[in-house]
Parts: structure tokens; C-alpha cells; sequence
């Protein structure tokens, strides 16, 4: 069964037709500037690629069926007609207490989405406006909606709360709900399957790596704590992001500084993280070589940030009481040799050996500790994408 899935933004549209039994990926692109005049991108193995060509999108629906249109091409298309695609796959950021796991979308589900708007303020509208384009244009077609929070919701209550006033979480929602948790779901799953051991059996720590980034605690294949919070601005430092930091100093550079609440949150998400320390770039990579050109503000940047992801790691095999794996994910987790072995060096007290000829690699799985290293280090590069294919069909299918 091929599944199309769908990851729609406020003026765009990411999308890949896949068939999760087999894992190949069919086609993929994006439809960009829907609203405005519509730029259209598809690729297929084989195939003409289109790159941002002019398709008038004045609505998601139209971006849906230049999808369509692409991918049933009698020439350039990948599928004979659109009943070759068996059901859609919605990635939906946030789906509060209400969803702990994938779901057929109804209208009851609609509105659980709806009502979880105000976590998610700028990325569930749009989330539901790709679903109801979907729903428009093929009509008929299952859907299924696949949280980033949902792999999360098995966290006790010790890992979500805050330390605040109890009436916070109970009228106001306020906990934490974490995010990422399709990628920490789908290579939790590799990972199993390359030790060759049930999930069941297995404590693991996933660190998704990039951008933006979080790390995740998984025992017995479920997550039990995770780094991002009530939003995906806390943990450890990122590209323009915080991490965690001290209420305290809100208050304190607001006064100082004359801001108000949405002019510091504005430097907490776009002016911060490694880009904040470094003034040079949120981009790894550009860190990398400033680095070693001498930049000590890059090299701090990239020191903070290992280092936040090693105490995290640290503080979850403590809370796991053990570790079996570190998966190392995402484009840092993938593409850095050197920042794996700063994050996973040193670690050789709790049972963890990196190999650095095994670790000198990029962007495919392996195992990167030392064959008698009692806690196994993996690079898995993640595939969201194949997660919601795989949920959607696994759904679709009953
Ligand atoms: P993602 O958000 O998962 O796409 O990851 C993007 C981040 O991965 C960017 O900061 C990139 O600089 C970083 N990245 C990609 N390749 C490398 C590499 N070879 N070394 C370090 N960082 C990299």
C-alpha cells in the first residue's frame, strides 16, 4: 500500500509517497508560497525533476492536487491514478493529552487537533488546514494523524511536571509534552531491530541532533523523559534556540533592556542558542570551521552544546537506573564524527567505548562503540516520513 505523507506548513507543503512495507520512497517535493502564487517541487527516481515551477496554489487544495497531478503524470508520474494510494499520512506537532499514539482522523479528531491550538499556535492551524485540502480533494482517501508529542505521552507525571502551582497543569495544560517523538519513535525501532533484542528488553537514549534538538530517555520502548518541554524551546542549547535557562533572567534583561514578554521570547527562539554564543551562525558545520580557524566564540558554542547533551545522557541512564544504547540521530547526530565522540567520550566510567575508526562515518547505520563496549553507540539516521507511513498503514489496516 502506498501512503502519501503530508507535512503542511502556513504557506507550504512538504510531501513524499512511500510504501512503508518496503520502505522505498516513490517521490517526494514541496509546494512552497501557496497563498501567494505557488512554487512547485517533485523529484522521482528516474523521473524529469521539477524545480519550483509556477502552479498557481491560492489554497492548500490546490497545492494538493498539483501533488496529484505530478505523481499520476501519465509521463513523468510514479502511480497509474490516485486509488493507488491507499491512505495520507498527517504529521501534526501537537496533540496535547489527547493522543498518545497515531489515529484515523473523524471530525471528533478534528476538533481534539482544534482544541490543542493554543500549544501549538503557529503549526496546528496549518497542520489542519493540509488535512481539511487533503480531505477536499480525496475525498474518500483514509487519513491519519501522527502527533510529535504522542510518543511522549507515556512520561509519569514525575518527568512532566513543573515545579509549579498544581492549578497550572490542571486548568492551564502546562507540562511537559516533548517533541521529535516520531524520529525518537522510528529509530528507537532501528535500534531494537540492529541489536537484535524486543524494545521491550531495552533502555536506550536517543539524541536527535540538529537544528533544533532533543534527547529523549526510552525504557522498555516508551519514552519516559525527554529534553524539549511545554515547548520545543527548552533542553539543551540549539541553531537559534535557548535550552533551558533561568527564569530569572527574563525578568531581569526585560527591565533592563526595556522588552516586553514577546520582543525577549522573539531572542529566546531566533537570537539564542549557538547562534546567540557564537554571533557567527546556528549552522554546525559553519561552527565547525570557525572553530578551527581560531574562533573561540564558535568553538564555546559547540563546547556548551556537547556538553548539554552529554549530562543529559548522563542524567537519563541515572533515571533509567542503566543504559543498553546512545543512538545518535538527525544532521549533527548524523553528519559529526567529531561532535559524537565529544558527546560520547569520556564515558567509559558508565560502560560507553567509542570507536573512532568505526565512528569515522556519515549518514548510514552502524554501530560506532568498540565491540566489547558493554553499552552500544548508534549512528541511525532517522526517516519521519517512514514512521508516519508506517503508523498510517499499520492504522489504515487495522
Ligand atoms: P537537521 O535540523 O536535522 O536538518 O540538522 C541540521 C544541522 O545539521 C545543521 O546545523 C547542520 O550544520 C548540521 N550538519 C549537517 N552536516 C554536518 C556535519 N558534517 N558536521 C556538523 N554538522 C552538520
Amino acid at each position: 500500500m502506498n501512503i502519501l505523507v503530508i507535512n503542511a506548513g502556513s504557506s507550504s507543503l512538504k510531501y513524499q509517497l512511500l510504501n512503508p512495507d518496503t520502505g522505498v520512497l516513490l517521490a517526494k517535493g514541496l509546494c512552497e508560497r501557496i497563498g501567494i502564487d505557488g512554487k512547485f517541487t517533485y523529484k522521482a527516481d528516474g523521473k524529469k525533476t521539477l524545480d519550483a515551477v509556477d502552479i498557481p496554489m491560492p489554497t492548500h487544495s490546490e497545492a494538493i492536487q498539483a501533488v496529484l497531478d505530478a505523481l499520476a503524470d501519465k509521463d513523468n508520474g510514479v502511480i497509474a491514478s490516485m486509488s493507488e494510494i491507499g491512505a495520507v499520512g498527517h504529521r501534526v506537532v501537537h496533540g496535547g493529552e489527547a493522543f498518545n499514539k497515531s489515529v484515523l482522523i473523524d471530525d471528533n479528531v478534528m476538533k481534539a487537533i482544534e482544541y490543542c491550538i493554543p500549544l501549538a499556535p503557529l503549526h496546528n492551524p496549518a497542520n489542519l488546514t493540509g488535512i481539511r485540502a487533503c480531505q477536499k480533494v480525496m475525498s474518500g482517501v483514509p487519513m491519519v494523524a501522527v502527533f510529535d508529542t504522542a510518543f511522549h505521552q507515556t512520561m509519569p507525571p514525575k518527568a512532566y511536571m513543573y515545579a509549579l502551582p498544581y492549578e497550572y497543569y490542571e486548568d492551564d495544560k502546562v507540562r511537559r509534552y516533548g517533541f521529535h517523538g516520531t524520529s525518537h519513535k522510528y529509530v528507537a525501532g532501528r535500534a531494537a531491530a540492529m541489536l537484535g533484542k524486543p524494545a521491550e528488553d531495552l533502555k536506550l537514549i536517543s539524541c536527535h541532533l540538529g537544528n533544533g534538538s532533543s534527547v529523549t530517555a526510552i525504557d522498555g520502548g516508551k519514552s519516559v523523559d525527554t529534553s524539549m518541554g511545554f515547548t520545543p524551546l527548552a533542553g539543551v542549547p540549539m541553531g537559534t534556540r535557548s535550552g533551558d535557562l533561568d527564569a530569572g533572567i527574563l525578568q531581569y534583561i526585560m527591565n533592563k533592556k526595556g522588552m516586553n514578554i514577546d520582543e525577549m521570547l522573539n531572542v529566546l527562539n531566533k537570537q539564542s542558542g549557538v547562534q546567540g554564543v557564537s554571533g557567527v551562525s546556528s549552522d554546525f558545520r559553519d561552527l565547525g570551521n570557525a572553530g578551527k580557524e581560531g574562533n573561540a566564540r564558535a568553538a564555546l558554542a559547540v563546547d556548551m552544546f556537547n556538553y548539554g547533551v552529554k549530562k543529559l545522557i548522563g542524567s537519563y541512564a541515572a533515571a533509567m537506573g542503566g543504559v543498553d544504547a546512545i543512538i545518535f540521530t538527525a544532521g549533527v547526530g548524523e553528519n559529526s564524527a567529531e561532535q559524537r565522540l565529544a558527546i560520547a567520550g569520556g564515558l567509559e566510567f558508565m560502560g560507553v567505548k567509542m570507536d573512532e575508526a568505526a565512528n569515522n562515518v556519515r549518514g548510514k547505520e552502524t554501530v560506532i562503540s568498540t565491540p566489547d563496549s558493554k553499552v552500544k553507540v548508534l549512528l541511525i539516521p532517522t526517516n519521519e516520513e517512514l514512521m508516519i507511513a508506517m503508523d498510517t498503514a499499520a492504522i489504515v489496516k487495522g
